[in-house]
């Protein structure tokens, strides 16, 4: 099912932004002309992708860097979700401490908060342990929080948010918004739904455990840039209207989504910088290149048709972006 992607170079990586030169000469369709906003260079922020939907976010401030994580998943056990089989419910969560040590303790990885999408195992299983290791403030919602208690998360450090706060955080600024789960297959179902209210469930011990326990996006705000992260491949678009993100962190998929990539893009005015999110096996470890599942291709287009200016840029596991 993984499209024929030729390998990953750190140069092909970085020089898929010809959309913002084929944008200078001319765009065919006025309604995105007219939507097309000027890039402009990110300043004093920078991402790093760790695999996924992990995206590490730091920003320069006077007093100190300040870090942001967003579903940071660094284990990545083998679950069979990309094979035609799918995930298998059974699969046991497992939390890999020697490997977030190893990146803790060398300074390389820290957060000040982490900020949940979604409950499922490929976002979550590794945020309590995360959680203790950095001292961050992790913010989901209710049902998100019950299972990080019962995966043994430090309660003091957990702030429950519904969708609609607005965060501030001196050098920088957390919007938290209401969002949806991707819907997948033939009926658009979310995997492993449900919620989690009112108390901490037994301690989840496989993945089907860890339900979505609805769905978060949040755009984080400093004065050199802006990034938005949607929880999987949705949206709710009334939620998106007034934002303006210099960066999107877009989710491969959203075929069951009307109008996915398109509506997505205008209701945003069409951010000059999309970074695909969600597009690798996540199977494999970190450590490797990351894999194609298929999405990137499609997404590409997708993203070229509705907005030539935007530069679509692919950054592999663990680099940056600016570089
Ligand atoms: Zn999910």
């Amino acid at each position: 099912m993984n499209g024929n992607i030729p390998p990953l170079t750190r140069r092909g990586l970085f020089g898929v932004g010809a959309g913002v030169a084929a944008a200078v000469g001319g765009v065919a369709c006025g309604t995105a002309e007219e939507n097309t906003r000027p890039a402009r260079q990110l300043t004093g922020i920078r991402l790093r992708w760790w695999g996924n939907n992990s995206w590490e976010i730091r920003i320069s401030a006077p007093g100190g860097d300040r870090t942001v994580l967003i579903d940071p998943w660094l284990t990545r056990f083998r679950t069979g979700t990309y094979t035609p089989a799918g995930a298998d419910p059974t699969t046991p969560l497992s939390v890999d401490t020697a490997l977030i040590d190893h990146y803790v303790d060398s300074g390389e990885l820290r957060a000040d908060h982490i900020l949940v999408t979604h409950g499922h195992y490929d976002h979550i299983t590794d945020v309590p342990y995360l959680a203790q290791r950095t001292g961050a403030t992790v913010i989901g919602t209710e049902s998100h929080l019950n299972l990080l208690i019962a995966l043994g998360a430090p309660q003091d450090q957990l702030s429950v948010a519904s969708g609609g706060e607005y965060i501030d955080c001196g050098s920088h600024r957390i919007r938290v918004l209401r969002s949806l789960h991707s819907q997948l297959g033939p009926r658009a179902r979310i995997p492993f739904p449900g919620t989690r209210p009112a108390a901490p469930p037994p301690r989840p011990r496989t993945i089907a455990d860890l339900v979505e326990g609805g769905t978060l996006a949040y755009q984080i705000e400093s004065p050199g840039g802006s990034v938005l992260n949607l929880g999987g491949s949705n949206y709710i678009e009334s939620e998106l209207t007034t934002l303006r993100p210099d960066v999107l962190l877009l989710p491969v998929g959203g075929s069951n989504v009307h109008d996915y990539v398109p509506r997505l893009l205008h209701a945003l005015g069409n951010p000059p910088h999309i970074l695909p999110t969600h597009w690798d096996d996540f199977d494999l470890p970190l450590s490797r290149p990351a894999k194609d599942t298929g999405g990137l291709a499609p997404l590409r287009k997708a993203v070229t048709a509705a907005s030539p200016s935007s530069a679509f840029v692919v950054v592999d596991h663990l680099q940056t972006y600016p570089a």
